[in-house]
């Protein structure tokens, strides 16, 4: 752990030079938005060439959070990073950093700074030289640079290789050294973009922990991108999910799973059953919906949504939110086609009676057999669990 002392001044100290941040109170940590992007697109080429990689974001992330951009490849979230950054600027929209408007200005004069994902360490150096670096072209005085120096190596815990050259460390030690690098100059944002994706799995999973402590400590604002739901599921206070170009759903990661406004994200976190079923009657943000086989059941609505009776929506449900019962007496009664072992769980593939799939995902807490294809099953739906989509 960092020293209280250690944390203190780093997220105290009110300096500005260059792309230095100021660091950050705690009272603006409490209370501040760090960033606000409004109406902002970003137009690459021209004419008939133009492609429309932004498409009127609208974000505010708040001073200290750990906010994380998700989507497919191609969706923009690099590019977004990039004109937080200051390395691509917006062709419409206003961009500000703690109040100031910062579109047009250079990466220099922008307190953040960037962790990149294949490091970029300067292979000549040590590991305190690279961290020493950015504050050294700064023009820090030298025990200045010194003292960061040693701050970082003990924020990353990197102190005992601070003699070595990258080649001489692992993967995951460079990812620390690039971390602490970007941090040295005290920015007030943080930009990592997928640092993780060069990692194994493990490292990974201590990477993971390792950034989230780093955050917490300093009180940094981080904005992460990644392509892997469960690494934002897992890490960060707000997600903001994208395709092409567009923001489509901001929130908390139990918002963003449990509640998902659209098709595109419940597809694209976690996995989903969906169902397209008739609305029986509309009351108080819920709908009635005949399930196939003839059940009633109870589906939130998403805000504002006001079905027609008789209309056909969808319908979201998590494989976790269906548990295997007698068919007598079931909320959905389902045909075996497999199930799929998992270790930790099993998934089982059904097919429903008016023939649309569902997939159960059972937690396996004793050895319980699997249900032998072929096999009728009942299933009954947690409550809740039913989730109209926004059409
Ligand atoms: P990935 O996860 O694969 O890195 P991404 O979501 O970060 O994807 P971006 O790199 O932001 O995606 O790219 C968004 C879109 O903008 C892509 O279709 C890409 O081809 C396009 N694009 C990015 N940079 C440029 C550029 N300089 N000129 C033209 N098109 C670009």
């Amino acid at each position: 752990m960092l020293d209280r002392g250690a944390a203190l001044r780093l997220t105290g100290q009110q300096e500005h030079n260059g792309n230095t941040g100021d660091g950050v109170s705690k009272q603006e940590a409490a209370e501040g938005v760090e960033i606000e992007i409004g109406g902002l697109s970003k137009i690459f080429g021209q004419g008939a060439a133009a492609f429309h990689a932004l498409s009127d974001i609208n974000l505010e992330i708040r001073t200290g959070e750990f906010f994380t951009l998700l989507g497919p490849s191609g969706c923009g979230k690099t590019t977004l990073l990039r004109v937080i950054a200051g390395f691509e600027q917006p062709s419409a929209g206003s961009l500000k950093i703690n109040g100031k408007e910062v579109a047009g200005l250079g990466p220099n004069a922008r307190p953040v700074n960037t962790v990149f994902q294949n490091y970029a360490l300067f292979p000549h150096m040590t590991v305190a030289q690279n961290i020493g670096f950015g504050l050294k072209m700064l023009g820090r005085p030298r025990a200045e640079v010194e003292a960061t120096t040693a701050e970082m190596l003990k924020l990353v815990k990197m102190e005992a290789m601070a003699g070595r050259k990258p080649s001489e460390i692992s993967g995951g030690q460079q990812q620390r050294v690039a971390l602490a690098r970007a941090l040295a100059p005290r920015p007030r944002v943080l930009l990592l973009d997928e640092p993780l994706s060069a990692l194994d799995l493990k490292l990974r999973k201590e990477m993971q922990s390792e950034l989230k402590r780093l955050q917490a400590e300093t009180g940094i604002t981080f904005i992460f991108v990644t392509h892997d739901q469960e690494e934002a599921l897992t890490m960060s206070d707000r997600i903001a999910v994208m395709s092409a170009g567009r923001i489509l759903q901001l929130g908390s990661p139990h918002e963003i799973y449990h509640a998902p406004s659209e098709r595109f994200v419940a597809d694209f976190i976690g996995d989903t059953n969906f169902m397209d079923l008739p609305v029986s009657a509309v009351e108080d943000g819920r709908a009635r919906v005949t399930l196939p086989g003839g059940q009633e059941a109870e589906a939130r609505l998403p805000e504002g949504m006001l079905p027609v009776l008789g209309e056909t929506v969808t319908l979201v449900i998590r494989p976790e939110q269906a548990r295997l019962v007698e068919p007598a007496g079931a909320d959905l009664v389902a045909e075996v086609e497999s199930a799929v072992f998992f270790g930790t769980d099993t998934h089982i593939h059904l097919r429903l009676h008016d023939g649309q799939g569902f997939v159960l995902r059972r937690q396996n807490t004793a050895e319980t057999p699997d249900p032998a294809p072929g096999s009728v099953v009942g299933l009954q739906l947690s409550p809740g669990a039913l989730r109209v989509l926004r059409s």
